[in-house]
């Protein structure tokens, strides 16, 4: 939802819950308190989500961890996924450490250009060498 179309939201909203909740006395909740109430309600459902969503990846995990390649067939799309996504996070650490003369910054990881010292990105002061954490015996 776009900043601008907030107030509208919001007005909706206070006109669905006016017409819809009967049992609510008309007017008992004024403007800001309705808003307060929208705000609170939208986190509280936010953050429930955010539990949820942390809650299927762990039980995705334990399921791996225990029935793994002996799961029913059912799941081995997923475990191939799981495969595959372990396999190209592999495969791009590696190269992302022989990109030793590249220049990364070292707050976001973006690509800089040779000599800058201030990432273009997200405005990172760098570090002398940029790249000096992917190999400690370097200065
Ligand atoms: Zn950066």
């Amino acid at each position: 939802m776009e900043m601008k179309d907030i107030p509208s939201a919001l007005s909706k909203l206070g006109d669905d819950v006016l017409n819809g909740a009967e049992s609510l006395a008309k007017g008992a909740l004024d403007g800001s308190k309705k808003v307060a109430e929208y705000i609170k309600l939208k986190n509280t459902i936010s953050q429930a989500e955010s539990r949820l969503n942390a809650g299927y990846i762990e039980l995705g995990k334990k399921f791996e961890e225990l029935y793994g390649t002996k799961a029913a067939p059912e799941f081995a799309d997923l475990l191939a996924q799981i495969a595959d996504a372990r396999a190209q996070i592999a495969i791009s650490r590696a190269e992302l450490v022989a990109l030793d003369s590249a220049a990364i910054c070292n707050n976001c990881g973006k690509y800089l250009q040779a000599g800058q010292r201030f990432c273009p990105n997200c405005g990172a002061k760098q570090f002398s060498d940029p790249t000096s954490f992917l190999d400690p015996n370097k200065e």
